[in-house]
């Protein structure tokens, strides 16, 4: 079986003005010891105007610590007002992006498609997708919350082939988890992070799924991630308010080496 490298991501969402951003790279910066990246991924997802202060200050640190963005436009340019696209992103030097977060889904009516072109535009211009899925509560208390997390899985990766698929990372963030406080207990959370590599297994072949990662979020923490990073089919975190406080997110970090 393929040995997956770990992935600790940070999504500081909405939050952190350039001065501030700058001040919690530096501080994750500060603590992050240059042998953690012998063992694993580490990257944070700052709001746009924060990405190349951000990325400036790991590469001025020379740490190894990757800078994502939280969402692109799939067009290559043009008259789309207010969007990102990937060439610009990757003019930065960005080497991930979030698609589908459910915040997006939810509040900015990101459908299934627009997550399907969003991979397909960033796997062409070099950008690793952290493709989410996720269900809600009232889908989870439905019973049908697998089927509605693979067919979420089956609609993001639609035309993308194997070879392409392998550099994506997906992430299961169950909705009800998200900033509640409420996290997947780990059987909850390996049971859908399983159920997802199935599906990936389904749509190309067992080595390819193996080889992706699969994160888990929703409300990981120190208190709670090293049991979740525990389990077989998850492979790192995708981390929103703990993101946010350069301690947590190190601890958080330490406990996947
Ligand atoms: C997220 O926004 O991706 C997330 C998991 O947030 P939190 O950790 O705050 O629940």
């Amino acid at each position: 079986m393929t040995k997956r490298r770990r992935l600790i991501a940070g999504n500081w969402k909405m939050n952190n003005t350039i001065p501030e951003g700058v001040v919690l790279a530096q501080e994750i910066s500060n603590h992050f010891e240059r042998d953690y990246a012998d063992h694993l991924d580490v990257a944070v997802c700052p709001p746009f105007v924060d990405l190349k202060p951000v990325i400036t200050v790991f590469e001025f640190d020379r740490t190894d610590i990757a800078v994502g963005a939280q969402n692109v436009h799939w067009e290559p340019k043009g008259a789309y007002t207010g969007e990102i696209s990937v060439g610009m992103l990757k003019d930065i030097r960005c080497e991930y992006c979030i698609v589908g977060h459910s915040e997006r889904r939810e509040l900015f009516g990101e459908t299934n498609e627009e997550v399907n072109l969003k991979a397909k535009a960033l796997i062409s211009g070099g950008i690793k997708p952290i493709v989410c899925v996720g269900e809600s509560l009232s889908m989870r208390d439905s019973g049908a919350y697998l089927d509605y997390i693979t067919a979420q899985v089956r609609a993001a990766f639609a035309g993308i082939d194997a070879p392409a698929a392998a550099s994506c990372v997906v992430a299961y963030e169950p909705i009800w988890a998200i900033g509640t406080g409420r996290t997947a207990t780990p059987e909850q959370a390996e049971e859908a992070c399983a159920a997802i590599r199935v599906q990936l297994s389904e749509l190309y072949d067992q080595a390819t799924a193996e080889s992706m990662r699969i994160l888990y979020g929703g409300s990981m923490n120190e208190g709670n991630a090293d049991l979740l990073l525990a389990m077989p089919n998850i492979d790192g975190g995708l981390i929103g308010g703990a993101s946010l406080n350069a301690k947590s997110f190190i601890k958080i970090i330490e406990m996947a080496l």
